[in-house]
Order: C-alpha cells, then sequence, then structure tokens
C-alpha cells in the first residue's frame, strides 16, 4: 500500500523592529559579541521587561494577513528550561492564550494549508564553542522579537512545504514584518514529519529542528520519510522524538526523545500584564493591510493583460512590483515595462537588492516612450540604459547630448543602402535568387553604416524596395 507523508511545520520569523521585544536595545546583526545587551535583556536582578509596541503591531499586521484570528487579549508566558543562552532561566513566550488564532494560507494548486495558531515570543542568545576547553555566550540576539506560525499538519509532501515556506516568507517580507533573511535566521522552521497510509490515523511524527535553507529542508524531509518507511516496514515503530539534520551526511540524527522532553512548566509571566490590542489599532492595520504579493500577481494577469510569469516576477519583491507600478502609471505599455525591468533592471541589480535601485520610474518610462515614438531605437536604448542607473539623468537629455537620436531622414537611409548594395553583389544575387534570410544580413550593414541610428522599420523598407 502507498505512503503518505504528512507535514505541519512551526516557522519563527524574526519581526523587523529596531530594538528588541522587552527592552531597548538595538536588533542590529553582526555587532560585536553582547554589544546589544542591558540589564533587562541580560536579565539582571530587578530589570523589568515592557513591551515594545511596534513588535505588536507587525506581529498583527502577520495574523490579518494570514486570516487569522487576533484575540483582544493574549497573554505572555514563562517557558521554564536551563540552557546557557538563556539568561533569566525562561523564555517569555504565549501559551495558552496566543494573540492570534485559525487562519491559513492557500497553495498555487487550491489547496488551503490551516494555520493553528501564531505566538509572539522573544529570540534567546547564541552559545559559540571556542574550543574544546570552553564555550562562550553572545545575548546579542537575546530578546529579539519572534513570531512563532504553527500551522495544522496539513501539508503532503516535501514539495509542498517547500511551496508553502516560499509563500509565507514573501508574504512576511512584501508586509515588511519580517525580512525574510534565512542565512542570519530571521526566518527558520522545525519540521514535524510523520508517514501514515491514506485513510489510516496519522503516524507519530518527528521534529526536525530549526533548519534554514529551503533546500536542506527538502532534503531532511525526503530523509526522514524514507527512514521512517522503512523502519515501520522493517517492523519497527517510529517513536516520537527531536531530530536534528545534518546537511553534510545528509541524514537525521535524534537529539532527545519524547521521554527527555522538557517539562517546560508554563505560567503566566506576573511582570507583563495580558497583551490587550484595542480595536482602534486592529481597525486601522485591517484598512492599511497592503495587496499581497499573489493577489498582486493574479491583478497583473487579469487587468494588465502580462503572463503569469512576468506577473510572477515582477510580484515577488515588493519594491520591483512598485517599480514597476510607478512605471506604468506614468503611461509606458505594461508588457514593455516588464520586459525592460525582466531583463535590465533586474540584471543591474547588486547583492544590496532592489531596495537599493537609483533608477526611477520617471527614466524608465520616458526610454520607453522615446522607443515608441521612433526617437531611438531598441538597441541604443540598450547602451544608454547604464547611465540611467546612477538616477541622475533622464533618457531623453542623454540621447540628445550624445546625438543619438535616431535618422529617420528616407534620404540619408537610401543612400547607406544603395551603398551596401553596391558593396556587396554576392549577396544581392543571392538574395535575388530566393534566399530571404540575406535581408537580416543588409539590414546590419545599413545600422553599422548609419552607426546604429537608423530607423529599422524604414531601414526595412527601403532594403525590400531597392532590392525589388
Ligand atoms: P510542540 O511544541 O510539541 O512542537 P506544537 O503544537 O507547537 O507542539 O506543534 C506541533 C506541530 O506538529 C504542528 O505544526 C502540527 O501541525 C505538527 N503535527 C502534529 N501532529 C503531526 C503528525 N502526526 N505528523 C506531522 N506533523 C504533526
Ligand atoms: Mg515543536
Ligand atoms: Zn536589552
Amino acid at each position: 500500500m502507498e505512503w503518505q507523508t504528512v507535514i505541519g511545520l512551526e516557522v519563527h520569523a524574526q519581526l523587523s523592529t529596531q530594538t528588541k521585544l522587552f527592552c531597548r536595545c538595538a536588533t542590529t546583526f553582526g555587532k560585536a559579541a553582547n554589544e546589544n545587551t542591558c540589564p533587562v535583556c541580560l536579565a539582571l536582578p530587578g530589570a523589568l521587561p515592557a513591551l515594545n509596541a511596534h513588535a505588536v503591531e507587525l506581529a498583527v499586521k502577520a495574523a490579518i494577513a494570514l486570516g487569522c484570528d487576533v484575540q483582544r487579549e493574549s497573554v505572555f508566558a514563562r517557558k521554564n528550561y536551563f540552557y546557557p543562552d538563556l539568561p533569566k532561566g525562561y523564555q517569555i513566550s504565549q501559551y495558552e492564550r496566543p494573540y492570534a488564532v485559525g487562519g491559513g494560507l492557500t497553495l498555487d494548486s487550491g489547496k488551503h494549508v490551516r494555520l493553528v495558531r501564531i505566538h509572539m515570543e522573544e529570540d534567546a542568545g547564541k552559545n559559540v564553542h571556542a574550543g574544546t576547553s570552553h564555550s562562550l555566550v553572545d545575548y546579542n540576539r537575546a530578546c529579539t522579537p519572534l513570531i512563532e506560525i504553527v500551522s495544522e499538519p496539513d501539508l503532503r509532501g516535501a514539495e509542498e512545504a517547500g511551496e508553502y515556506l516560499k509563500r509565507l516568507r514573501q508574504i512576511l517580507m512584501a508586509l515588511e514584518v519580517c525580512d525574510g533573511n534565512m542565512e542570519e535566521g530571521s526566518f527558520r522552521c522545525d519540521v514535524n514529519v510523520s508517514v501514515n497510509r491514506p485513510g489510516e490515523k496519522l503516524g507519530t511524527r518527528v521534529e526536525l529542528k530549526n533548519i534554514n535553507s529551503f533546500k536542506f529542508i527538502g532534503q531532511a524531509i525526503e530523509y526522514e520519510v524514507q527512514r521512517q518507511r522503512e523502519l515501520i516496514e522493517g517492523g519497527g515503530k517510529v517513536v516520537q522524538e527531536t531530530r536534528l539534520y545534518d546537511a553534510e551526511a545528509k541524514t537525521t540524527r535524534s537529539m532527545r526523545s519524547k521521554e527527555d522532553a522538557h517539562d517546560y512548566r508554563y505560567f503566566p509571566d506576573p511582570d507583563l500584564p495580558p497583551l490587550v490590542i484595542d480595536a482602534a489599532l486592529l481597525d486601522r492595520l485591517r484598512r492599511e493591510a497592503p495587496e499581497l504579493p499573489h493577489a498582486k500577481k493574479k491583478r497583473y494577469v487579469e487587468q494588465l493583460g502580462l503572463p503569469p510569469y512576468d506577473a510572477g516576477v515582477l510580484t515577488d519583491d515588493r519594491h520591483i512590483a512598485a517599480f514597476f507600478e510607478a512605471t506604468i502609471a506614468l503611461g509606458a505599455d505594461p508588457k514593455a515595462a516588464s520586459n525592460w525591468i525582466m531583463g535590465e533592471v533586474l540584471r543591474s541589480l547588486d547583492d544590496k537588492g532592489a531596495g537599493a535601485l537609483a533608477l526611477k520610474p520617471a527614466q524608465l518610462a520616458e526610454l520607453i516612450a522615446l522607443i515608441k515614438d521612433g526617437v531611438i531605437s531598441g538597441k541604443i536604448a540598450k547602451d544608454i540604459f547604464s547611465d540611467l542607473l546612477d538616477g541622475s539623468q533622464m533618457p531623453k537629455a542623454i540621447v540628445d547630448q550624445k546625438g543619438l537620436v535616431q535618422v529617420s531622414d528616407t534620404g540619408a537611409i537610401d543612400a547607406a543602402v544603395a551603398q551596401v548594395i553596391a558593396a556587396n553583389s554576392k549577396q544581392v544575387e543571392g538574395y535575388k535568387a530566393g534566399n530571404e534570410k540575406l535581408l537580416g544580413f543588409f539590414v546590419g550593414q545599413v545600422m553599422k553604416a548609419m552607426g546604429g541610428k537608423a530607423n529599422p522599420t524604414l531601414v526595412n523598407e527601403a532594403l525590400k524596395r531597392a532590392l525589388g
């Protein structure tokens, strides 16, 4: 009988605040160890947490976009365990009363993946293993705001899990709730995997901890599914445990079993009042909720007539989508703008990404208009494109200054055509004998003779006339 894979995901997304969840330390990544710390996040005696209101806003934005039920009142709880990277000896999280429940996300197939809940919590610090004799702890990350987004076990394989994660990450990035940076750990996930036979009750799950790349998540699931199937087929039983993925060996290995699972002794944190989200805030955030990438993609296809591929590329990055919309708002044809953006614009980006693009929509719109009006050829437009990238000069000014205006003077074109025909009698014979492909050769020669500035439509017409 066939096997079915069942997956539920717990995603930790770092909220894009300037400061931490319960103190005013900066969240800046890559600082010297323990530079971003204070008595609160170091848990010095007497220090008290105070909730970051901006973190709450970002968390609520995410919950609205994911269709959750935002709770008017929720409770922060202490999750007790002892580990050197956890200075208080407990993590402040939400347990019985999270701020958001339900909601979900729809995949391309139309399948709806339900969410159990989203809760807010603080991150832990980081142990640095300095050698065999001792370890060091960096508390810069301690108390960084996170949301944990918990899905129902609705996913049915590595591919669906990958699509769900990509969609979720894209939404959080579009909302500017999370920067999505997986290398820096801003978006990471625990994967719960089990196998069963369709129709039977769910199998025992194994939890794969903290995997931070799409590739490794896929590999870890594939490996784990195979391991569980073989185990059951060999008469064994899957035990509920936490396993770690070893990317080098491409295997998973046991970290701790259910028996040594922590008893977290959760209880409401007496230092923090219940979190009350007032109706006015919720109303405002609902009103301000931006169009999500997926809805945007659909609109580009249905209303602007773009191919789904183009629409997907343009909406994948909110900066690019905004650039595109500003360009067409200035009158540029959507498909022409899309071609330029998917080609030259995306190619010009460095690792700072589209957020750092200095090129302006007005420049691209004008460039497209110059081609459309026959002032310059597409070739010339590509040649001057790099001059536009610093955002300082309009294309028309560059064209004027460099004398690149397209030649539409038929007298000059006819003269160049005559010259080319005279110099290439062999090809003329070939063309007249029926080799029509040679027209391209003639066009190229004429363009070359005219410094690339001739109007290509007029050149084609003149050649056809001259060649009979
Ligand atoms: P814990 O904190 O113990 O990990 P949670 O309730 O936070 O428990 O998360 C449980 C996760 O495991 C959810 O994402 C849920 O969808 C998933 N899950 C539960 N049962 C199964 C199962 N049989 N197979 C796969 N995933 C499961
Ligand atoms: Mg878990
Ligand atoms: Zn601090």
